[in-house]
């Protein structure tokens, strides 16, 4: 059959494809699995139509891609932004598919979104946009069925119109969306989850390959990218252990802090990002020396030396030759907070330097290291099954396990199925890792 060229779908294929090389070898009867999975079980297309506030009608494309439902309803966020395509949110609910396998929690894998662009929108057409999109997506989904969340574009705001839209049509008060606000049905610690839980994992590949740049010295140097939620409760969190964050970046430009970021920095930067602020308008009102900002790049490149590489924006936002000026500067993690963060050739790189031995770089993939997302929303499902809300303290430790878990899984995985050589003190691959488990989980 002729398939329509995806590429972002195909990256996404061809890199768990290769990782289960050496697995389907020895495993052939999983072969047929592997063809299975990679077809979504349903994807739902629609209109949405809404009203601007000089009363025009507009149009975009919404979509839901039901992609696996082997473990559970299908799970996962809604994104919001002009790039939207059929081969992003496939790319993004197969791999979220797995990603909901390592958190060892019953969620299937979806995505969605739409080419909506949130950018310059006042707060009543985002709402009236939220309510269409929903008056369409209602009769798809549902607490056992399937439960979107947020992504780029969608945030505590447009849960909160999408929520009420629902609860409107349906006229029932469940929890079909996670990513609530407090009062109806969130979950603590759901803001933070995701960068909280990437810093969690770190901290255990820190711990087995380069305790020397802990997260608790100053001297530790960490580059983020992005400056949306996933990278400001990344920077909250390692500011809060000791490290030394670096760089923020948005889609027009990064921003180096000579000596750091403060947690009231980034504070400040989340409440700007809210109104859909700039960094570029931001440091503008910052006394001089503390940052440097850089029009049109990216963080990787600007950085003489950095221990620790976070990126926290978007796919493919790490290429070939950032890749390499990041082993340059002495990175010794690379862990995603974004979804398919590096290029191929990017890992290929970071690859490259973990097997040349001691000292090289340890690259996590983000269906791992950000899975503490779409965790603590599995953990707000089942808080609302019961109708019942969970201390901050009582949510942050079963996150702090579940990252820990995820990690072990992708550890063993990676030692057992890369086909490496391990010998001496070569890492095992978490690439590999992370794909084999969360295959293995939904193929059985
Ligand atoms: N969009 C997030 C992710 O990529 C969270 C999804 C969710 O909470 O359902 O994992």
């Amino acid at each position: 059959m002729v398939l329509p060229v995806e590429p972002e779908f195909e990256q996404a294929l061809n890199e768990l494809t290769h990782s289960l090389t050496h697995f389907l070898a020895e495993n052939p009867q999983y072969q047929k699995a592997l063809e299975v999975v990679q077809v979504p079980e349903r994807i739902v297309s629609f209109r949405v139509v809404w009203e601007d506030d000089q009363h025009l009608p507009q149009v975009n494309r919404g979509f839901r891609v039901q992609y696996n439902s082997a473990l559970g309803p299908y799970k996962g966020g809604l994104r919001l932004h002009p790039s939207v395509n059929l081969s992003i949110l496939k790319f993004l609910g197969f791999e979220q598919t797995f990603k909901n396998a390592l958190t060892g929690l019953s969620m299937g894998g979806g995505k969605g979104g739409s080419d909506f662009d949130p950018k310059g929108k006042s707060d009543n057409e985002i709402r009236r946009f939220c309510v269409a999109f929903m008056t369409e997506l209602f009769r798809h989904i549902g607490q056992d069925t399937d439960v979107p969340a947020g992504d780029i574009g969608t945030g505590a705001r447009e849960i909160g119109f999408l929520f009420g839209a629902y609860k409107k049509l349906k006229n029932e008060f469940v929890g079909m969306l996670t990513g609530k606000g407090l009062d109806w049905g969130g979950s603590f610690i759901r803001p933070e989850a995701t960068g909280y839980g990437l810093i969690y994992f770190v901290e255990h590949m820190i711990a087995k390959a380069c305790p020397e740049y802990s997260l608790s010295k100053p001297t530790t140097l960490v580059a983020i990218s992005g400056a949306g939620n996933v990278s400001q409760y990344t920077a909250l969190k390692v500011i809060e252990l000791g490290a030394t964050v670096k760089s923020l970046s948005d889609s027009l430009g990064s921003l180096i802090a000579t000596k750091g970021y403060t947690r009231e920095d980034i504070l400040s930067i989340g409440q700007l990002k809210l109104k859909a602020g700039t960094l570029e308008s931001w440091v503008a009102q910052q006394p001089e020396g503390r940052f440097t900002y850089y029009a049109g790049k990216r963080p990787w490149t600007l950085l003489p030396e950095v221990h620790h590489a976070l990126p926290g924006a978007t796919q493919n936002e790490v290429s070939k030759e950032e890749a390499e000026a990041l082993v340059k500067a002495g990175v010794r993690i690379v862990a995603e907070g974004s979804n398919m963060g590096c290029t191929e050739e990017a890992i290929a790189v970071f690859e490259a330097s973990r097997t040349s031995g001691p000292g090289g770089v340890w690259y996590a993939p983000g269906k791992a290291s950000n899975c503490g997302g779409v965790a603590v929303s599995g953990l707000e499902m089942a808080q609302n099954s019961q109708r019942l809300a969970w201390s901050t303290l009582e949510v942050d430790a079963k996150l702090k396990g579940i990252m820990a878990e995820a990690y072990e899984q992708c550890l063993s995985a990676g030692t057992k199925w890369s086909g490496e050589n391990l010998s001496g003190d070569v890492l095992p691959s978490l690439l590999s890792g992370a794909n084999v488990a969360g295959f293995i989980k939904v193929a059985d």
